[in-house]
């Protein structure tokens, strides 16, 4: 349920183990020294609030219990218990409509995953093949798959990442701007809400983006390619703003418009997380 503390507080989903609940399939915890010392509050003082979520226990597994893993096509894995071979796959998908829908009423702005869980792994969760031998891929965990889905937009990182204090700024930071923009779209998208959310996206970049090359210095082959990438995020990403800012002055129609730049904005910010 949505509480009503603060208003202001950024709405963080995570990984109940990280929080240092015991709800791990070895009855352990995986306690993450940065969510559970800011439990209430970022380093700057803005309010957090952390909702937990373990969709093995919530789904109705034991603590502990059978490790499971991710087996079979990678575009569709199914959650199978290691050693009884229990397709947990169907328990998982009825567990995780009701569980989306309550999260979508929780309007998260960002979403901490603990890292090559079979639940909550993203994109580092190892896949076996169909006989559950031998390890064939990395995917996303049945969760965190199921979480890009239903929010396309939402900041996910994991607790990994955020060993970098870097990277973590960069996800509140991030946390943040997905706010704005959800704020933008709920109050009709006008011009001036645009402009301000844009001015707080060109801080970030100038916060979080690649160095500027220094005049007369060539960088290496692979650092010219991310910087020229990085340069056309931002460069589409200004026509986007300008082809959305003109529809809104003129009071047009405005849903494709607003997905394209809340999807740019995402992946621009994406960029930046994994460079
Ligand atoms: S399912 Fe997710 S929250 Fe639950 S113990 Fe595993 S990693 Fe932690």
């Amino acid at each position: 349920m949505v509480d009503s503390l603060d208003p202001r507080a950024l709405r963080l989903g995570v990984s109940r183990c990280l929080l240092g609940e015991r709800v791990r399939y070895d009855g352990n915890d995986r306690h993450d020294p940065w969510v559970v010392g800011h439990r209430s509050r970022a380093d700057d003082g803005r309010p957090l609030h952390w909702v937990g979520v373990c969709p093995e226990v919530e789904m109705g597994m034991d603590v502990p219990r059978e490790p499971v893993q991710l087996e079979g096509a990678p575009a569709m894995p199914r959650m199978k218990g290691v050693d009884s071979r229990v397709d947990h796959t169907p328990r998982f998908q009825q567990w995780a409509a009701g569980k989306l829908s309550e999260l979508g009423v929780e309007d998260l702005d960002g979403y901490v995953l603990k890292s090559r869980s079979p639940s909550c792994g993203l994109g580092d969760t190892d896949l076996f093949d169909h006989r559950g031998k031998k390890i064939i891929g990395r995917v996303d965990g049945l969760f965190a798959a199921a979480l890009r889905r239903t929010f396309p937009f939402l900041p996910l990182t994991t607790e990994q990442s955020l060993e970098q204090a870097g990277r973590r700024e960069l996800f509140l930071q991030r946390a943040r701007l997905y706010r704005q923009y959800k704020e933008m779209v709920a109050m009709g998208a006008e011009p001036s809400l645009l402009r301000t959310l844009h001015e707080e996206v060109h801080r970030a970049l100038e916060t979080f983006g690649p160095p500027e090359e220094e005049p007369g210095k060539k960088g290496g082959e692979r650092n010219r390619e991310a910087e020229e990438r990085e340069k056309t995020g931002q460069e589409r990403l200004e026509e986007a703003y300008q082809a959305l800012l003109q529809r809104l002055e003129q009071g047009g129609r405005t849903t494709k418009e607003l997905t394209e730049y809340g999807q740019l904005l995402h992946d621009l910010f994406e960029s930046l997380d994994r460079g």
